[in-house]
């Protein structure tokens, strides 16, 4: 196999080629195109921190209330290391699909821009920097490959204002590939830890609060200034949940500890379960009530009559 080329899974719709920014895509999407909307009536989208953000501001909501309604859980890794996608219809469509397209274009996820293309970030073995490359998927309901339109994935990147989101995700993705090549040296994460990167990257009005709480201020010595741009400032605070992960998940000790800080630990970790608690009993209701409408509705089918 050539350094360009990669393994899948059997019936993968990814092509086995790496693709780098100066290589072509010959690709077009638009609104007359006979499979508008099919890839969005089959979602399966993955997100990333600042996908959130964007999402639950054009909402006007909490991410909190955005992952509650919006939101299914997944596992990234075999550690447990949670992850997080767009809950779908049963159908499996999109919830924000709507006939004229997505209702949250100019805000949707990375995964949604990159579309038919996907950035592969990968670390080689012994290196310490992540490498870049893109891959392309071929699915054969999307008619956008049969389009006469070539354009390169620096400039498709471009076109779909997909820069902005690697920027800002960018650490967190070398978080994540970082968990994956060292798992094993380190350890399997505590489930305190994981519980924590769910927060700082899924949750950041949650994570917020927690921030801002008393005993977080008495553990970590982080200015007023810095405390005070974190209650408006949603990107500066992910970009400080960074920080703080890989602080907790690798021992770089960026953001300074108060000294006796280890009376503190007790406390946040106090706190970190409880948003667990708090995030399980929202997702068992949620769940109770979706059986519960389910069973409603299955007594007003006319079988059931
Ligand atoms: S967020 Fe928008 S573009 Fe992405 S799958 Fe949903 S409807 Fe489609
Ligand atoms: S061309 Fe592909 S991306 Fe565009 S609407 Fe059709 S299936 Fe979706």
């Amino acid at each position: 196999m050539s350094e360009n080329t990669f393994e899948l899974p059997h019936n993968s719709p990814v092509e086995p080629t790496r693709l780098e920014l100066e290589d072509k895509l010959k690709f077009r999407c638009h609104k007359d195109i006979s499979c508008w909307n099919q890839c969005c009536a089959q979602a399966d989208v993955s997100l990333a921190p600042y996908d959130i953000i964007r999402m639950k501001t054009h909402l006007g909501i909490s991410s909190t209330d955005f992952l509650k309604d919006y939101t299914v859980p997944y596992e990234i890794d075999s550690h447990n290391v949670p992850g997080i996608k767009l809950r779908t219809t049963e159908a499996r469509a999109c919830l924000f699909m709507k006939e004229s397209g997505c209702s949250i274009y100019e805000d949707r996820p990375t995964a949604c821009r990159y579309y038919p293309s996907g950035l592969l970030s990968m670390r080689a073995l012994g290196m310490k920097e992540d490498e870049r490359h893109f891959l392309l998927i071929k699915e054969p309901h999307c008619k956008g490959h049969d389009e006469a339109r070539e354009i390169t994935i620096a400039d498709y990147r471009k076109e779909q204002a997909v820069e902005e989101f690697d920027d800002l995700n960018r650490d967190w993705y070398r978080i994540i590939l970082k968990k994956k090549s060292t798992g094993p040296t380190i350890g399997k994460p505590s489930e305190m830890s994981l519980q924590l990167f769910f927060m700082a990257s899924y949750d950041v009005d949650r994570f917020r609060r927690f921030i801002l709480s008393d005993s977080f201020k008495k553990m970590y010595d982080v200015s007023a200034e810095e405390f005070a741009r974190f209650e408006n400032d949603d990107v500066a605070l992910m970009q400080f949940g960074f920080a703080l992960m890989k602080q907790v998940l690798f021992g770089e000790m960026s953001i300074k500890e108060r000294t006796g800080a280890g009376d503190q630990r007790a406390e946040e970790r106090k706190e970190v379960l409880a948003y667990r608690k708090e995030a399980e009993l929202n997702e068992h209701n949620r769940k109770q009530e979706e059986a519960r409408k389910a069973a409603l509705e299955e007594g007003d089918s006319p079988a059931s009559k």
